[in-house]
């Protein structure tokens, strides 16, 4: 059983006692949008009742309209559920949820964008964003592995094209004074560094994103022509044993431990939750980044912090998306 952090529900705090609900058939979209959207709709229980890809259009007003008619069809195709209590959107990038807008991304050209009011004229349902991380850092302690039942401190480092993170403190997702905290990945880690698409140089980002270990790959390569990888088709190369490959995964690792030691030194987490491609190879990063935070820890040693996988191999923020109307619905409303 999972606590629900922050929350309670017929004054109980387990999700077993709420999923009573999914009996009326309450039914969540949730909406994921990196290059390539996933629309899915799940039941109260976050079970998956369809999903669909797209391909995710420059444009956003008008793809947003697409993705309002499909979720038209959606609904209509399920018209035995009885209800649709809202859609959950997963955004790549700086998300201000109070304003429903989605600020700006390395993935995606849009700026600026009224998501939550695009997508409310487009349906009819509440809409609620949050950027992937969030989303994601919001899956593991709703569905997440058991052992996070009693976390109410969690730090969660997406790993992706880019490095964001998600911070839940007491049992409560983090957002910031202006909705756009946990973008970690742009902590300078060498002033003499490359410069960053932020502005600064050296980011954490640059060393330890998927981005970073595929360029870390060519380099160590060599052989300019050949094809690009993936992250996932650089950690199937490191699952048949590629030197180069295995050696880039290898000092990512050394960054992602150097960045979540001083991550770790000043939010102090119970546990570190790590998600993305690059944690298929599990086995061989996870003894460098524990090596790297002992090293480092300003806390005694006897205070472990956990360091953690994610849940979820696949998808972790779509998962989450299918969460933020659960979390909303479920959580208890602030005073004044
Ligand atoms: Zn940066």
């Amino acid at each position: 059983m999972l606590r629900l952090p922050g929350t309670t529900c017929c004054g109980s705090s387990t999700v077993a006692s709420c999923s009573a609900s999914s009996q009326i058939g309450n039914q969540f979209h949730a909406l994921k949008l990196p290059r390539s959207a996933v629309l899915a709709l799940s039941d109260f229980n976050n079970h998956l009742v369809s999903r669909v890809s797209f391909e995710t259009g420059s444009d956003a007003g008008a793809f947003l309209n697409k993705i309002g008619k499909e979720i038209r069809k959606l609904r209509s195709k399920h018209d035995d559920f009885i209800e649709f209590p809202g859609i959950g959107v997963s955004l790549p990038g700086l998300v201000d949820n109070h304003s429903g807008k989605f600020l700006l991304s390395v993935v995606l050209p849009w700026r600026d964008v009224p998501v939550v009011r695009l997508l409310e004229k487009a349906t009819n349902l509440p809409v609620i964003i949050d950027n992937s991380a969030r989303c994601s850092a919001l899956a593991e302690i709703w569905h997440g592995k058991a052992q996070y039942a009693q976390v109410r401190d969690l730090l969660y480092v997406s790993v992706s094209t880019g490095l964001a993170c998600g911070v839940v403190i007491d049992g409560g997702l983090y957002r910031g004074g202006n909705n756009t905290a946990g973008q970690f990945g742009h902590i300078p880690i060498d002033l003499n560094g490359s410069e960053c698409r932020c502005g600064q140089r050296g980011c954490w980002d640059l060393y330890a994103s998927d981005k970073a270990t595929i360029k870390r790959y060519l380099g160590l390569r060599g052989g300019g022509g050949k094809r690009v990888p993936t992250i996932r088709k650089l950690m199937e190369l490191v699952d048949s044993g590629d030197p180069a490959a295995t050696e880039a995964v290898r000092e990512t690792a050394r960054y992602l431990g150097i960045g979540i030691t001083g991550l770790i030194n000043g939010l102090d987490p119970e546990v570190v939750v790590i998600g993305g491609e690059i944690t298929k190879g599990w086995g061989l990063i996870e003894p460098i980044i524990v090596e790297e935070t002992k090293r480092s820890l300003l806390a005694p040693r006897s205070h472990v912090v956990a360091i953690r996988r994610s849940a979820f191999e696949v998808r972790p923020s779509l998962k989450g998306a299918l969460t933020l109307i659960q979390n909303d619905l479920l959580s208890v409303p602030h005073m004044g």
